[in-house]
């Protein structure tokens, strides 16, 4: 295995078996898992109605076909998701993760306006391939400088170490089109094929821009003709809350969104939903052999019924109010905090060092095993890894979260105590 595939621990884990928000490793320990896998497994572990939809594919005998021939789930699955974009004579096309879907989606931005340009945000991720590589703004996941498209990186991401870190809410907000519209008059020439972002930036440390930040930003775009691609692959499926896709929290339907992650609570799954005309400019033939197979079809229909008919976004939105007031709560007066941020059950932690300023992986590092000793999973980003990030499965219960905020709670005051020893 290669040395850049890091492992979460001192002593990693292996995870062998799961239910519910709970998971168990080789030696028997059983945690409260509040990563998810990555917000992957979005509605949790041996859910019935999807284990059930996944065993009655493979029953069939039946595991792949190819997209040579038609799948009934997957056509399904499109319309579904089709409808649910609120995109104009949406199409929806699959792939088997978030890479190939931002790809997919720059592939028919640039092939749709005839140019290379593309806007996206700093400390952004987007994926592993060159094109996706070439649009992630944070120099820890860019493993080569490669790219099939020209990058120019605009403002509104990681906004608590910006330059406009002191400003209000309007004022970031003017602050960050200004600077998109001189981004695009000093580095392009003005025929940008489109602007990528993440709503809520995920790798880049859970940061959360204004409502209305993007919105704004669409209206500099929307003068050169310049599209928007919103890449729903962690803020998707109701996970922050107040909205089904994160982008929706900025007032405009964009025109392209990506997603992976949730949708296949578990299963390689992801996919883009565009615009019909924009979907359809392709001219060549193009196929994603393993991409909306039976298998990953059939549970991702049956992973967002269930996301639906449960409204897991109310219970997103209800719990993880709850959890970020909390958590506010507990980090007053322990320094080693510099921020509690996020939207619904996407919520990160900011730490810092004893100047209450500078980024402190040290202390994130420790704060991953100082939860791991009390059975609790949390994850890790941000451009310096020092941000802790919360993300259970959506299907979380008040008893599990006051569980999860009391281990969180006792490990901010162990970090912080350490912190300033
Ligand atoms: N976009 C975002 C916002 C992501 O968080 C990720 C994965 N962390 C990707 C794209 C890439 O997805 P994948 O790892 O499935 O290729």
């Amino acid at each position: 295995m290669p040395e850049w595939l890091a492992l979460f621990y001192a002593e990693p884990i292996e995870i062998v078996s799961g239910g519910g928000r709970r998971v168990t490793d080789a030696e028997g320990r059983t945690y409260l898992d509040f990563f998810a896998g990555i917000l992957t497994n979005a509605v949790g572990y041996d859910i019935a109605e999807i284990s059930d939809a996944i065993s009655s594919q493979v029953k069939t005998g039946i595991l792949h076909t190819s997209t040579l021939y038609l799948i009934r789930q997957q056509v399904e699955l499109a319309e579904r998701i089709a409808k649910l974009s609120g995109i104009k004579d949406a199409k929806v096309f699959f792939t088997n993760s978030g890479t190939e879907a931002n790809e997919t989606a720059l592939l028919l931005a640039t092939q749709f306006r005839r140019s290379e340009q593309v806007l996206a945000l700093r400390n952004s991720y987007h994926g592993r391939a060159f094109a996706t590589m070439g649009i992630t703004g944070n120099r820890g996941w860019s493993a080569s400088s490669l790219s099939p498209v020209k990058v120019s990186y605009v403002h509104g991401g990681y906004r608590s170490r910006g330059p406009f870190a002191s400003l209000s809410d309007a004022d970031y907000v003017a602050a960050c089109v200004d600077d998109l519209r001189d981004v695009i008059n000093v580095t392009t020439s003005g025929d940008v094929a489109c602007m990528i972002a993440e709503p809520i930036q995920g790798v880049g440390g859970f940061n959360v821009p204004p409502d209305g930040m993007f919105g704004a930003m669409k209206e500099v775009l929307d003068s050169y003709g310049i599209l928007f691609i919103a890449d729903e692959v962690q803020t998707g499926w109701g996970r922050t809350g107040e909205h089904f896709w994160g982008i929706q929290a900025h007032g405009f339907t964009p025109d392209a969104m990506t997603f992976a992650k949730g949708l296949g609570n578990g299963l390689a799954i992801g996919g883009v939903v565009a615009r019909g005309d924009l979907m359809d400019c392709i001219g060549a033939n193009s196929i994603s052999t393993f991409g909306g197979n039976p298998i990953s079809t059939a549970g991702a229909r049956a992973a967002l019924d269930y996301i639906l008919d449960h409204d897991l976004q109310a219970n997103a939105a209800k719990l993880g109010s709850r959890l970020i007031t909390g958590l506010r709560d507990a980090a007053a007066g322990h320094s080693v905090v510099s921020d509690v941020r996020g939207k619904g059950l996407m919520i990160g932690i900011e730490l810092v060092g004893p100047d209450g300023r500078t980024p402190s992986p040290a202390a994130a590092a420790r704060f991953m095993e100082e939860t791991k000793a009390r059975h609790l999973l949390v994850g890790k980003g941000g451009l310096y890894g020092n941000v802790i990030r919360l993300a259970p499965p959506m299907t979380l219960t008040e008893e599990e979260n006051e569980e999860a905020l009391a281990i969180l709670t006792e490990t901010i005051a162990v970090v912080d105590k350490e912190n300033n020893a």
